[in-house]
């Protein structure tokens, strides 16, 4: 993701491009380094830290769980498995829950429900849609899923049984599962993340929906990053007043802590049974009370109406700054999750902003990302656009497309 990279530590498998920094702490929306610097967080541990660092409410709820008990085992009942899920299914319209600790553990689940969905009705070989530049993460299946060749590159064999289209095409998606009799479930991101934020119209999610309906699949929507109120909605799918069968939910829910859910509907929500899947650390009391505290204090600050307030202001703010200027391709996104799209690789904006004390993303090699926490407030967006615009207008002064 960045153009540049300190080497790592010896003893650290070198798997990341780091920037030359490590962070010490942090307070709301800014971060210090080691060295004492501070920097505005613009992409909350990618789109994690919903609620900022070190939020007055938050720390003392995980203290106390911490001194209670962190973890107990699947072997027991964990309230906090219940509250959590009920909180999700009101949220969300769907009605069950499975909780396990990160995005592609979700997705795994969810892969393996549509499967079952699949074996229950009699087909051997089932076959997932997946989409373009989708991102579902880096264990062998998901990886599979994904519709990115860097990511699966040196990997394979891949896992069979997926079909690939492109977005927002609904003749395109009749054209590739037509007369397949094994089809058991489109699966998608609402907005891509790490693809370089492309929405799904919401007509398209319609479309799907009727589709999937018609046809016995089941809807499976990865809300890992668009979710937990980024765009201003719980789901960013609810934008269409559709509901998924499927969803996979991880990245902001435990506002730092470690946690992954699947949260299903009727069509999905009995599909297994015990022994079919399960998790030694998922559902812990830990990440269990990050995930019903962040869901509280969200709704008692009203956060969604920040994140589509702020997030409105700052696509606002970006699109005065940086619309139309050659070089600049589109800025898109919703609530504060955003992107703006150059017309050439700009990995080194990433390393730019940082020196100049802002942290954010590039992804899909040309797309800097935002997505900080939820509790931005709109002088800190405007603070954001004050440091990047500069940084993108050098930029595209300097190189060539
Ligand atoms: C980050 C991400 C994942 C993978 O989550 P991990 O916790 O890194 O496994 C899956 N899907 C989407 C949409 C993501 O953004």
């Amino acid at each position: 993701m960045s153009a540049t990279a300190a080497p790592s530590s010896p003893h650290v498998m070198n798997t990341y491009g780091r920037l030359p920094i490590a962070l010490s702490h942090g307070q709301g929306c800014r971060v210090w380094d080691t060295e004492g610097r501070a920097y505005l967080d613009g992409l909350g541990g990618i789109a994690v830290n919903t609620l900022g660092h070190n939020h007055p409410e938050l720390v003392p709820a995980l203290q106390e769980q911490i001194a209670k008990l962190i973890h107990s085992s699947n072997y027991y009942h964990v309230p906090g498995q219940e509250q959590l899920a009920t909180k999700l299914t009101e949220l969300s319209g769907l009605t069950n829950a499975f909780f396990c600790c990160t995005g592609l553990e979700a997705n795994e689940a969810a892969l393996k429900l549509a499967r079952k969905f699949g074996h229950d009705k009699g087909i051997e070989r089932p076959e997932i849609v997946v989409y373009e530049a989708a991102f579902h993460g880096r264990s062998i299946a998901t990886l599979s899923a994904t519709g990115n060749p860097k990511v699966q590159q040196g990997f394979g064999p891949l896992v069979e049984g997926f079909i690939r289209v492109p977005l927002n095409d609904i003749e395109a998606l009749k054209k590739a599962t037509e007369g397949n009799p094994n089809v058991v479930a489109v699966f998608f991101e609402t907005i891509q993340g790490e693809g370089g934020i492309h929405p799904m119209r919401w007509e398209y999610l319609r479309q799907v929906r009727q589709l999937c309906d018609e046809r016995d699949w089941l809807m499976m929507i990865d809300e890992v990053q668009c979710g937990m109120g980024r765009t201003g909605k719980w789901f960013a799918h609810q934008w269409a007043g559709i509901k998924p069968d499927v969803m996979p939910l991880a990245k902001g829910l435990g506002s730092g802590v470690p946690i992954g859910a699947v949260v299903a509907g009727p069509r999905a929500a009995n599909l297994f049974a015990p022994g079919n899947h399960g998790t030694t650390f998922g559902g812990n009391p830990l990440a269990m009370r990050a995930g019903i505290e962040t869901i509280r204090i969200m709704e008692e600050h009203k956060l969604l109406d920040n994140a589509a307030n702020v997030g409105a202001h700052l696509k606002g703010a970006l699109e005065r700054e940086l619309g139309g200027l050659p070089g600049v391709r589109e800025i898109r996104g919703q609530g504060l999750m955003l992107g703006i799209e150059l017309d050439r690789p700009c990995g080194v904006i990433l390393n730019r902003a940082c020196e100049a004390g802002l942290l954010l993303s590039v992804t899909a090699d040309s797309v800097i990302r935002l997505v900080p926490p939820l509790i931005l407030s709109v002088a800190e967006a405007d603070e954001i656009v004050a440091i990047l615009a500069p940084i993108v207008k050098t930029f595209l002064a300097e190189a060539a497309p």
